[in-house]
């Protein structure tokens, strides 16, 4: 679990509690039924980091949710993954933090990555991610630049909640609107 997983600090752990409260605080390991066209992200601004950690219903980036069975289904997972990997396109961060891409990690069970997938048993399988920037300045950052509604199909609809030092934010996206920004 989260909680083991990373150091926390006393920011992390408002953070979490914060999340816990709230009705799509699920991450990315917590089992519960997703809702298709929906994607959460968790973003933590820390330090000189910025961890961005996204939980998905895998429909919203291949069209299914199971393991790819033609080629054409495969093509589709690994352009997918492909385009995930390359984070720093998916989400441009506040040029003002001058963050670089760090490490990304992919978890799909589905696909054959990763821990088991708890919506596996209902039919339904996630792609989660944890994508990681490093940064010069990430306190300064104040917005995110979003592109994951033009890179796919499926995404309907982004909530997000923030925990930077600014403090903490809960935002929704609509497709077609690209900017996650917070504090005025
Ligand atoms: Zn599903």
């Amino acid at each position: 679990m989260i909680l083991t997983s990373r150091p926390l600090s006393t920011l992390a752990l408002t953070a979490l509690f914060a999340l816990s409260s709230l009705p799509f605080a699920a991450s990315a390991q917590t089992q519960h039924a997703h809702v298709h066209g929906q994607i959460k992200l968790d973003v933590v601004v820390e330090g000189p980091t910025v961890v961005i950690e996204m939980g998905s219903p895998l429909d919203n980036f291949v069209g299914f949710e199971r393991a790819p069975r033609t080629d054409a289904e495969k093509k589709a997972v690994d352009d997918a993954v492909t385009q995930l990997r390359a984070a720093d396109h998916l989400f441009k961060i506040d040029p003002t933090a001058n963050c670089k891409l760090g490490p990304v990690t992919l978890r799909s069970a589905a696909l054959g990555m990763g821990k088991p997938d708890a919506n596996a048993t209902e039919g339904h399988a996630d792609l989660d991610a944890t994508f990681a920037f490093n940064c010069t300045n990430a306190a300064a950052a104040k917005f995110i630049d979003i592109d994951l509604f033009n890179a796919f199909k499926g995404p309907r609809q982004i909530e997000a909640q923030i925990a930077s030092p600014q403090g903490q934010f809960k935002r929704t996206l609509k497709r077609p609107a690209t900017r996650l920004s917070w504090t005025k």
